[in-house]
């Protein structure tokens, strides 16, 4: 068996509630089979990306996690899947998006599974809470690079 490895994963809620949707993923994430929460960023109101409606909130947390990636991948749709639970209506968006970002320093590139995420780079709500909590793994070019989009840190709970 593997030992434990840092993953890094993405959070997203625009619906509802987005603060306690984002936070009460934090919590969930710390509670997964042989995975514990070391960091968890800030929380960002963001602009939609690529979507309509309003403003999302997003974070990134840090797990230590003895999980394989397909096992954490499975568990973070499971978590977004309860999320979903709380749909206001049927197909409307959903509720609460997790990505993996990061999983130690592997490359996948699965059927169901790519690693580490093909988009981050390009998106401020990502780049920006992980430069908070894991600046080695974000560059000053790259964040220059997404300096245009709108990200503003929100205050501690
Ligand atoms: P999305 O709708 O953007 O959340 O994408 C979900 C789909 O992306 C699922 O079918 C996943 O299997 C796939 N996927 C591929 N790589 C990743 C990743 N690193 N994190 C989360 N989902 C991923």
């Amino acid at each position: 068996m593997r030992e434990p490895v840092i993953a890094y994963v993405g959070i997203g809620a625009n619906l509802g509630d987005a603060v306690a949707t984002v936070r009460g993923a934090i919590e969930r994430l710390g509670s997964l089979p042989q995975s514990h929460v070391m960091k968890a960023s800030s929380l960002y109101r963001t602009a939609p990306h690529d979507a309509q409606g309003p403003d999302f909130v997003n974070a990134v947390a840090q797990l230590q996690t003895g999980l394989e990636a397909d096992e954490l991948l499975a568990h973070l749709q499971e978590i977004e899947q309860e999320a979903g639970r709380e749909r206001p209506y049927r197909n409307a968006p959903r509720t609460l998006d997790l990505d993996l970002l990061l999983y130690a320093a592997d490359r996948i590139d699965g059927a169901k599974l790519t690693v580490p995420h093909p988009r981050m780079r390009e998106r401020a709500f990502v780049l920006v809470p992980l430069s908070e909590i894991a600046p080695q793994e974000v560059t000053a070019a790259q964040l220059a690079a997404v300096s245009g989009q709108r990200i503003e840190a929100l205050p501690p709970a």
